[in-house]
């Protein structure tokens, strides 16, 4: 088959010949249909000391469609279009009991979204009905990643959001904020380009940040927020929420920075903040979004600015790195 390889960190990812997957007991193998591009496939293979493995077939928001299944699979059959979680545990300890799979001692990835066909585990897969298309379905993983960190929150009725950052995960948090239980949710970014996305997935109003944006903030949101969600992951927006969260507010880190950022301890313990960091998605976090997508929140669809083949990755990897216009950008690997 052939696959965008990951190299080195500073080498540009290379198109080659990779064998076909064969299934393992309860795998099956899919012909992948799309796969989206998240900020971790480039900060991760940055050399800036966190990287994946050289040589490795990366790519994680994935969904296609079932051609082979192996020993002990009961639940897929060839033919079903589906999506899968991208990582998958032992199912027996108490973190898989939980749905946290990502923190099983024994967690197996299930990377490799940027080939034409990917082994996945059938304990993690979910069906795709038949109203949601394959960009649908590569959909599902970052949205279940917001969800996650709204489920945390747990927010009351009418609680004022507060989402820093318009990416990908914003955008996703903004989408579930709006749709558990928030009042006045606002997105907050550094530059306008996404201000017609974030207002699309349900965002009330959208705001600049920089100088002045504590009086913007208060004032789209007509208050401070309970909540703020930190979804941008670059240093130093762990104490801009702390600043600009209500006293006895809730912010929640989608982030991912993988950079010292520091905070003030004394400035959080005046406002008694709680402060959560969120990891990842459950197998019930996948359904959920799946099914809301299904019911005809198809919002999401917004965040989807281009589809590219496999030919055109590396070269896409390379613009994602600098100042661009994507926002999420979802490969087919047989274009
Ligand atoms: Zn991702
Ligand atoms: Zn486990």
């Amino acid at each position: 088959m052939r696959a965008a390889v990951f190299k080195e960190a500073g080498k540009p990812w290379v198109v080659e010949e990779r064998p076909d997957p064969t299934p393992g007991d309860g795998e099956a193998v899919i012909k992948v249909g799309r796969c989206g591009i998240c900020g971790t496939d480039l900060n991760m293979t940055s050399g800036k000391g966190y990287d994946f493995p050289c040589d490795t077939i990366l790519g994680h928001e994935f969904s296609g469609e079932v051609v082979a299944i192996g020993k002990g699979v009961t639940s897929l059959k060839v033919g079903d279009r589906v999506t899968a979680l991208p990582a998958a545990g032992c199912g027996a300890c108490d973190m898989c009991r939980a749905g946290q799979v990502v923190m099983c001692p024994n967690m197996s990835p299930y990377a490799g979204g940027y080939a034409e066909y990917m082994r996945i585990a059938e304990r993690t897969a979910v069906q795709l009905p038949a109203a949601l298309s394959l960009n649908d379905g590569a959909l599902v993983e970052p949205l279940a990643v917001g969800l996650h960190g709204v489920r945390l929150a747990n927010l009351p009725l009418g609680a004022k959001v507060l989402v820093l950052g318009a990416g990908a995960v914003g955008l996703a948090a903004t989408f579930w904020a709006k749709r558990l239980g928030a009042g006045r949710v606002v997105a907050a970014s550094r530059s306008e380009r996404r201000r017609d996305m974030a207002l699309a997935l349900g965002a009330d109003d959208y705001v600049l940040t920089g100088e002045g944006e504590a009086e913007r903030v208060t004032q789209a949101l007509d208050g401070m927020p309970d909540y703020v969600f930190e979804a941008a992951g670059a240093v130093g927006l762990l104490q801009q929420s702390i600043n600009l969260v209500k006293p006895n507010g809730h912010v929640i880190s989608l982030g991912f920075c993988m950079a010292p950022d520091p905070v003030i301890p004394g400035i959080s313990t005046f406002k008694q903040v709680k402060l959560t960091f969120s990891m990842a998605w459950t197998v019930p976090e996948f359904q959920y979004a799946v099914d809301m997508l299904d019911s005809g929140h198809v919002e999401p669809r917004h965040m989807i600015t281009s589809n590219i083949g496999l030919d055109a990755l590396p070269d896409m990897i390379e613009t994602l790195r600098g100042p661009h216009n994507e926002t999420k950008v979802h490969v087919d690997p047989w274009a």
